[in-house]
């Protein structure tokens, strides 16, 4: 039996079901499936600086250069989404579920926000007639839990 290495599951990953739904057209490096992989497992919305830092540990010759080329390759190809933030860097996303982003203007931090009922936003939003969504972004600002807590603490 060949010994059984974590790294290369024969499973199919996230990745691989998105891009099957992409269909052919995109080309996937390895660099861009590290990418990917170091995306998903990211829940904090990271900068492309930030996927730079994570994805040095697995592959230590990827350049900054590198990662930004993926990160829009991907972006561009539909397999992860670019979070735009006012003022500063854009972060990026790879939950592959219909989701939006809740930002909190105290922290900065970024949540997913799915929805509570399953929705087709081509139907849920009253769009000019005869409109098709390529996709969509949607954000809602306010206060995460941790700083609406601090804030009232500060009020008292
Ligand atoms: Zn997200
Ligand atoms: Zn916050």
């Amino acid at each position: 039996m060949p010994p059984a290495s974590p790294k290369s599951s024969t499973k199919p990953t996230g990745l691989d079901c998105r891009m099957a739904v992409l269909g052919a057209g995109v080309r996937l490096t390895p660099h861009r499936r590290e990418v990917f992989q170091v995306l998903a497992e990211s829940t904090d919305h990271p900068t492309a600086y930030d996927v730079f830092n994570r994805v040095k540990d697995r592959s230590p010759n990827i350049s900054l250069a590198t990662v930004y080329n993926c990160l829009e390759h991907l972006t561009t190809s539909g397999a992860i989404k670019q979070v735009h933030v006012e003022r500063s860097q854009a972060r990026y996303c790879a939950n592959l579920r219909e989701h939006v982003h809740f930002h909190c203007d105290s922290c900065g931090k970024v949540s997913d926000a799915l929805p509570t009922t399953d929705f087709d936003p081509a139907q849920f939003w009253q769009l000019p007639p005869g409109a098709r969504v390529q996709n969509a972004s949607v954000a809602i600002h306010g206060q995460c839990p941790d700083c609406a807590k601090n804030h009232s603490k500060s009020r008292h």
